[in-house]
């Protein structure tokens, strides 16, 4: 029988092997190369224009029209030369994906006759006409527009024919429509803010960059087999499908060998990545079947954040080519691990010293725990705003599910270090300290590298986790824009770290002294910050129970993670610091909602699509073969004897019918509660009841329906299953 299934694999086994040809090239020669980095603007400016671009570029100063249009005419000439015909600007609206609308570089100037254009104003400054999307209400269509503006911080580059020209997007009454531009002004925020702390330990430090280094995990799944799967399509994960035989549990494809068809696709995507100066430098099998995971070099937040978006993109399009598909949900398959992706974070100085990796001496380790404390009191007091920062309807089929970091938000530091805030915490007394106290303290500090060494007992459970010169917040969902949790998580620092600073700053004033001072303040952090702290398995019973006695939140589902935006605290917090206004703050709250409840709706009506229209048919078809069988048996053997032979065919049929009915029972009581939940006017209250009334039934449709598939002719089931999907290389 020729379903859409087997037609499927009748695809997959008449596949051409793919083969990429290894670029004759070192990465070195092409490292870049279409990009239109500053060493390629040398080249092709005046002295001037480019010291004008490269100070927009160090320190954020403007350009102005003039030296504008003589960078757009380079920029153009480049990207010709690397044959684009197009320009856009691309930037990163709040739907999460990127966007892009592409203007040809040619302009008629008569009858016949065009020339290639592209002025200052043109790179600077466009107006997309993107009223679709969406505003949270900021962007009335008819009042105000939206326009995106040039960042020059990160290089322009040319994919395919188009020169892309990474932007900000910004309504014109002010607001930020997008992701980039709260966090340029978080990275502002506490770039400044950790500068002005290294003040105490180095003089010479004028510059500080905060670094995201990020771990992107993802599944691949055949082309044939995707398109026969309308849930893989709609909503990128499965919606239905029983657990394989052998899933994960043999951990075989963990750091295993990698498939030389996925190889094949890995090294173009990487090749295409390196052209566009994207460090991808790793990659490993992961631990569920068919999944991978792929990493940079880290670099400063802004351009790792749109390297990676940046790379989906690519990933994407070199998938197509040798017949695959990525699928970047973060649960894409029920029973196995889903994907993150790991935000390694740390900050830099323009003197070359990761302040969060441990120095040489007492003193640079003290500016190390100045830093590392503060953080860990940044999360204490701002746990609810971090999981805010990662909620998405995709994300809570990970948060929690037993092998991702749980929804509750804690972090790890291993025992060593927990050891060292142990004893800072109780070694410093009130009043002055001892001459020996001070030389006990200072030896202590002093021992962090060796100790660090030691700490090899990583742990894999926690969200948030530090890990020798790094915190790695291990959260963050593999189909999410980084630029959210990076905002969320400066600002907490940065916030932090004035707050810090104005402590030990009125202490000094009173005649402390600046060792002690920060000491002292130390120490307070790390009593207020303790019940942050957890070094124990994640993924246990025990933690919920624990966290829950240390007053954690544990919010489940992306609905409740987000009421902390509609918070007095969050608001002051945002706005004070002015990266967020309380306009700009209730309209990412409703867009979020609101692309939570459109995420369930979706997944509500394939589900539905699915069981009424595939699932079920399937069913009652094989169980017609089975009557017939029992029909024909009772005629052959006569009625007694017949029965009797097809008793387990009678069994088979009723248990159809019982999984076929409470199956669609189940269905219909969903769409009637989508109904209802469509009718709610309220953007909180609806996704409330999206998540409580019309979420909660898909695991109990999902049993019926994976019963079924267990039951029914292999021949005759419809939908490729999971482990067709996951082990067909
Ligand atoms: P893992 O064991 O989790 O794979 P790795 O040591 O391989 O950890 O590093 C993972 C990521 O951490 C890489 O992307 C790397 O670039 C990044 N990373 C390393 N140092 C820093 C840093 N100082 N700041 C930000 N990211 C960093
Ligand atoms: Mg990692």
């Amino acid at each position: 029988m020729a379903n859409s299934r087997s037609k499927a694999f009748d695809e997959v086994l008449n596949r051409v092997p793919q083969h990429m040809k290894t670029p004759d090239r070192r990465v070195s020669e092409y490292f870049g190369e279409n990009t239109f980095h500053l060493d390629k603007m040398r080249e092709c400016l005046t002295e001037d224009a480019y010291k004008i671009v490269r100070s927009a570029v160090e320190n954020g100063t403007t350009v102005d029209r003039t030296h504008a249009d003589q960078i757009a005419t380079a920029m153009k000439d480049w990207a010709i030369s690397k044959g684009a015909t197009h320009y856009t600007h691309w930037f990163q609206p709040l739907t999460g994906a990127t966007a892009e609308k592409h203007d040809g570089f040619f302009k008629p100037i008569g009858p016949g006759k065009a020339i290639e254009r592209f002025e200052g104003d043109l790179l600077i400054q466009q107006e997309p006409d993107a009223s679709s999307f969406p505003n949270g209400g900021i962007r009335n269509t008819f009042e105000a527009r939206g326009y995106t503006a040039w960042d020059p911080t990160s290089p322009a580059f040319v994919i395919g024919q188009t020169l892309c020209i990474p932007t900000v997007f910004i309504a014109y009454t002010g607001e930020a429509l997008d992701y980039k531009m709260p966090l340029l002004k978080a990275l502002d925020l506490v770039e400044d803010a950790a500068k002005d702390i290294c003040q105490y330990f180095d003089k010479n430090v004028t510059n500080v960059g905060a670094t995201l280094g990020w771990e992107q995990e993802y599944f691949l799944v055949d082309t044939a087999l995707y398109n026969a799967r309308p849930d893989l399509v709609m909503t990128g994960r499965a919606v239905f499908g029983h657990a394989p035989a052998k899933g994960q549990q043999l951990d075989d494809h963990y750091f295993g060998s990698i498939p030389e068809r996925a190889t094949a696709f890995m090294r173009e995507f990487e090749y295409e990545s390196h052209l566009l100066g994207i460090p991808v430098t790793t990659r490993h099998n992961e631990v569920a079947p068919n999944q991978f995971e792929c990493a940079p070099m880290f670099e400063e937040v802004n351009i790792a954040n749109d390297h990676n978006l940046l790379l989906m993109d690519v990933m994407e399009k070199v998938a197509r080519k040798h017949n695959f598909r990525v699928l970047l949900h973060e649960k894409p398959f029920a029973g196995i691990n889903g994907s993150g992706k790991h935000n390694n974070w740390s900050m830099g100085t323009n003197t070359g010293v990761n302040l969060l990796q441990p120095g040489k001496n007492p003193k640079s380790n003290m500016q190390f725990l100045t830093f590392f404390v503060n953080t860990i009191k940044a999360i204490h007091d701002n746990a609810d705003l971090l999981r805010a920062a990662i909620a998405s309807a995709s994300n809570d089929h990970r948060l929690g599910a037993n092998e991702a970091p749980p929804a509750i938000i804690s972090v790890f530091i291993g025992t060593q270090l927990s050891k060292m805030l142990d004893d800072l915490e109780k070694s410093i007394k009130a009043g002055k300290m001892t001459p020996e106290a001070k030389t006990e303290l200072k030896l202590s500090i002093g021992k962090i590298p060796q100790l660090l060494l030691d700490n090899t007992d990583r742990n894999r459970t926690s969200p948030f986790a530090f890990t020798g010169n790094k915190f790695e917040f291990r959260a963050v969902g593999s189909t999410a824009n980084c630029a959210h949790a990076m905002t969320v998580l400066n600002t907490i620092v940065a916030n932090q770290l004035i707050d810090f600073k104005k402590n030990v700053d009125s202490q000094i004033k009173q005649g402390e002294k600046k060792d002690e001072a920060i000491l002292k303040e130390l120490q307070v952090l790390i009593k207020e910050s303790k019940k942050i702290r957890f070094e124990g398995n994640g993924y246990g019973d025990e933690w919920v129970k624990e966290a829950e006695k240390r007053g954690l939140s544990n919010l489940k589902d992306t609905p409740r993670a987000l009421d902390v935006w509609s918070k007095k605290e969050t608001k002051n917090l945002f706005n004070n610091h002015g990266i967020l206004s309380n306009v700009e703050m209730e309209a990412r709250h409703e867009i979020e909602l609101e692309n939570y409840i459109l995420k369930i709706q979706i997944e509500a009506r394939v589900i539905g699509d699915l069981s009424k229209n595939h699932i079920l048919p399937a069913a009652i078809e094989y169980q017609n073969v089975l009557i017939e069988n029992v029909e024909g048996l009772m005629s052959v053997l006569g009625a007694k004897e017949g029965k009797a032979a097809a008793k387990t065919q009678i069994n088979f049929i009723k248990s159809i019918s019982k999984h076929v009915n409470e199956m669609n029972d189940k269905v219909n009581i969903m769409i009637d509660e989508r109904k209802k939940a469509n009718n709610i006017e309220d953007s909180r209250k609806k996704a409330y009841a999206y998540c409580d009334k019309v979420k909660s039934l898909f695991d109990e449709i999902r049993y019926h329906a994976d019963k079924l598939e267990i039951m029914v002719d292999d021949e005759m089931w419809p939908l490729p299953k999971l482990r067709e999907l996951l082990f067909t290389k």
